[in-house]
């Protein structure tokens, strides 16, 4: 089967030399009909994220349909169109699996990253961390819900229940999240690179109530707001701009360093958290709503032999939306 390789920091290679096998007792083969480009790909890619599996199948924003099941697996069938997010396995053993954290789960291994991931023409995965994907829209604009949509929501989650949030940084996740604030009845306020119009015009095209630079401010203050830019410097920037009690969610993998910044601005119970991870708790609820709205995510489709191509799309955040890799999709 055709897949890209990842062989070392840096270097991908296309080739059509694995296998297709038989999947385990708990796994399902799924045949990969779209995979979504997480930036969190770069940091493997670049080894801002240490010690991948090498050589590794990147992606867990997956689509596809099951082509075999295990034998202990029971709950699916051939042919159903599932999703594989970035949670692969947990132990289920530890103190965090045990209290409903599984996304801290230490013994953890993630999709894309310690497993083979999506761009591929097929792929393995563990039945218990795939997700039915029955939302009403195409292989390719369900891909992205599995990492951007999810990671996206749990952050939402984490900012409390703001009527006023902000979100730095329009990429993916952001479009996405943004569609689920509006739906929650929420006011959305996005801050991108100055000078930024199409980001900016692309954040009010899905709702957003107010759009600029990140070095704007706002004449009233937010209630809690999602970093999901991978910029540290950012994070005493956002805490300015919130109202005591608020919160700056950081919703990335990877974040350049935190300036120092002065103890008032977090003062009046404001807080800065990280998210990690997701739980299939998680994936479960986020698809339900994303369902219910209908979520609308902007794909931008490329052949798996253009996933460099794709990469460096991503990376100069060039797109208004995710990319997404469909193995059997003619070059140009
Ligand atoms: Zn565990
Ligand atoms: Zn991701």
């Amino acid at each position: 089967m055709q897949a890209i390789q990842l062989q070392s920091t840096g270097k991908l290679v296309e080739t059509k030399e694995l296998n297709i096998v038989q999947p385990g007792q708990q796994e399902l083969l799924i045949r990969v009909t779209a995979c979504g480009i997480c930036r969190t790909d770069l940091h493997i890619l670049d080894g801002e994220l240490t010690n991948p599996k090498l050589p590794l199948v990147l992606g867990h924003e997956i689509v596809g349909r099951i082509e075999r099941i295990g034998k202990g697996v029971k709950g699916y069938d051939i042919g159903q169109r599932v999703g594989v997010p970035w949670l692969g396995y947990t132990c289920g053993d530890c103190n965090f699996c045990t209290t409903e954290r599984e996304n801290l789960c230490p013994n953890a291994k993630f999709t894309g990253y310690h497993i083979d991931g999506g761009y591929s023409e097929y792929t393995l995965a563990n039945h218990r961390y795939c997700l039915p994907i029955d939302v009403n829209c195409s292989d390719s604009e369900a891909a992205p819900l599995l990492c951007a949509g999810l990671i996206g929501y749990r952050s939402l989650r984490m900012t409390g229940d703001p009527k006023r949030l902000g979100i730095y940084g329009f990429g993916v996740a952001a479009h996405i999240i943004t569609q689920v604030a509006i739906y929650e009845g929420r006011e959305v306020y996005v801050f991108t690179r100055p000078g930024d119009e199409k980001t900016q015009n692309f954040a009010y095209e899905m709702g957003a109530k107010w759009a600029g630079g990140s070095d704007e401010t706002l004449t009233q203050q937010l209630d809690s707001v999602i970093i999901f830019a991978p910029v540290g410097e950012l994070v005493p920037i956002a805490l300015q701009n919130i109202a005591p009690g608020g919160r700056v969610v950081c919703g990335g993998i990877h974040m350049s360093d935190i300036p120092q910044f002065s103890y008032d601005l977090l003062w009046g119970e404001r807080s800065i958290h990280s998210v990690a991870n997701l739980t299939r708790q998680d994936g479960i609820e986020f698809l339900q709503i994303a369902k219910k709205i209908p979520v609308n995510t902007h794909v931008v489709e490329y052949p798996l032999s253009q996933a460099s191509k794709a990469l460096d799309d991503v990376r100069n955040g060039d797109l208004n939306g995710a990319a997404v890799l469909v193995p059997g999709l003619m070059n140009g």
